[in-house]
């Protein structure tokens, strides 16, 4: 399997160095030179066995089977659910598929598990070293430090502001007692720890000293792994099914048109998005202009760039990377994206749908399935069933629905206790999180010191 950029100006590479490059070096996104069919897999399989039948095909001959088997073992050995993902229902035609059972409770623990075994795994064959560094509101922070803090080869360095993430969040990522793994609470906002991490990347010499490597969500081995998850859910249902997908920068409902365009039976995708809602209003209207982002109660989707939607993309202008480029340079130019009409109604009407729900919205929603069920939905996940009320009250969507639960109540409890009067308890593997010991480091808002630490730390 090969992989071309959607620029169309970077190398063809091979799975594992697309693994390891992220960004294509035209600064495109990698995908597959094809797409490959579902495999037919066993029926009695376990998630781990469909992940690497499902996986096997993008990893191509970079990696041997036993390999990737084992792997897949691994990384969904760390999920704490016999389903790894179960559905839940939670009326006659609306299931809950729960991403949120891995070690630090949200749905980037389903790829990231995976791609930090699959890093170390190449480079060791490359007998390489990296050292990660990554800026993080919260929970790919914790995902990406859990998913690689029994890496050999991988040094990681996570970048938070300082007092402001959640406490949970904090401590997630501030417990683990790695001999690889480094936290710095940065004086400054989210806005001014990614300008750091921006700021090491494009100093070449210390990029490359440091052999500077992100696993940020552009990254293809991400989105691949979050293609199973769809496959999973068609196969225990067994019926055509529509998704629905809380989005920050639309990584997540990829996969889900990548696992359609595989020929899974799925029918639509609601792209479900907080007030932060770019995608609903292109969706809904054409309209993708960017607008101030605006804090919420579901933070992992307080975002207004949704830098994967550049994959889509590429496939609507025909794979030509000239033409993606181009519209790209205008949309970053003029901050507004606009597609031809045979363009959307060849790609996207009937397919994406999108719905938009503020803040208290999203409070009524989770009081309201609490007191329906006794089910706790965290605010993202609440969203996601929010929009599709909203849709089939519309006469919208049809027929099944899988809204994607991808946090678990626990990590955002004030949200939850404020809705449903309930504070939901951490589960057992991280009851004690709050007595185990902090370890970081509290830096200023200053690339010079920032970067000393990122090059003397690990010693
Ligand atoms: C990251 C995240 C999202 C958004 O995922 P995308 O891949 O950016 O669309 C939604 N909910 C939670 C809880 C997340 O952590």
């Amino acid at each position: 399997m090969r992989y071309v950029s959607t620029r169309g100006a970077a190398p063809e590479l091979g799975f594992a160095d697309v693994l390891l490059a992220g960004l294509a070096n035209d600064g495109g996104l990698y995908v597959p030179t094809e797409w490959p069919s579902l495999p037919t897999v066993d029926r009695d399989a376990s998630y781990a066995e469909l992940a690497a039948a499902v996986i096997a095909p993008f990893v191509g001959d970079d990696l041997d089977r036993d390999t990737l088997d084992r792997l897949c073992r691994e990384a969904y050995a760390t999920f704490r659910h016999p389903a790894t993902v179960p559905l839940v229902q939670v009326d006659d035609h609306h299931f809950v598929q729960e991403l949120f059972h891995g070690p630090t409770l949200a749905f980037k623990d389903v790829a990231l598990q995976l791609v930090g075994r699959l890093f170390d795994h190449v480079l060791s064959q490359r007998g390489e070293r990296i050292r990660i560094v990554g800026a993080t509101s919260g929970d790919t922070g914790s995902a990406a430090i859990d998913g690689v803090k029994a890496c050999a080869n991988v040094e990681i360095v996570i970048l938070y502001p300082h007092g402001r993430t959640s406490d949970v969040q904090r401590k997630q990522m501030t417990t683990v007692d790695s001999p690889n793994v480094r936290t710095v609470a940065v004086e400054g906002t989210f806005d001014d720890c990614q300008d750091l991490v921006k700021a090491m990347f494009n100093d070449a010499p210390f990029r490359e000293s440091q052999r500077l490597s992100a696993v940020n969500s552009i990254n293809w081995a991400r989105v691949m792994s979050q293609v199973v998850y769809y496959v999973a859910a068609c196969r225990a249902l067994s019926t055509p099914l529509t998704f629905c997908v809380p989005t920050g920068n639309f990584g997540n409902v990829l996969s889900g048109w990548i696992a359609r365009r595989m020929g899974a039976p799925i029918e639509q995708f609601v792209v479900a998005s907080n007030t932060n809602d770019i995608l609903t209003r292109f969706l809904r209207d054409n309209d993708m202009r960017t607008a101030e982002v605006v804090p919420t109660l579901s933070p992992s989707m307080d975002i207004q760039v949704s830098s994967n939607f550049e994959r889509l993309l590429f496939e609507m202008n025909g794979r030509d990377g000239g033409l993606t480029a181009e519209q790209l340079q205008r949309f970053r130019a003029s901050g507004a994206l606009s597609v031809e009409a045979d363009q959307r109604a060849a790609w996207l009407d009937g397919v994406f749908l999108g719905a938009r729900l503020d803040d208290a919205g999203t409070l009524d929603v989770i009081r309201r399935q609490h007191a329906a069920t006794g089910m706790l939905l965290d605010p993202h996940t609440a969203v996601g069933v929010g929009a599709v009320d909203e849709l089939r009250a519309r006469g919208e969507i049809h027929g099944p629905v899988v809204t994607l639960a991808t946090a678990h109540p626990a990590k955002f409890p004030d949200a939850v206790e404020r809705a449903s009067g309930v504070r939901p308890p951490l589960p057992p593997h991280l009851a004690d999180l709050f007595e185990r010991p902090e370890r970081t480091t509290v830096l200023p808002n200053d690339l010079a010191t920032v970067q000393r630490f990122v090059a003397t730390t690990f010693g």
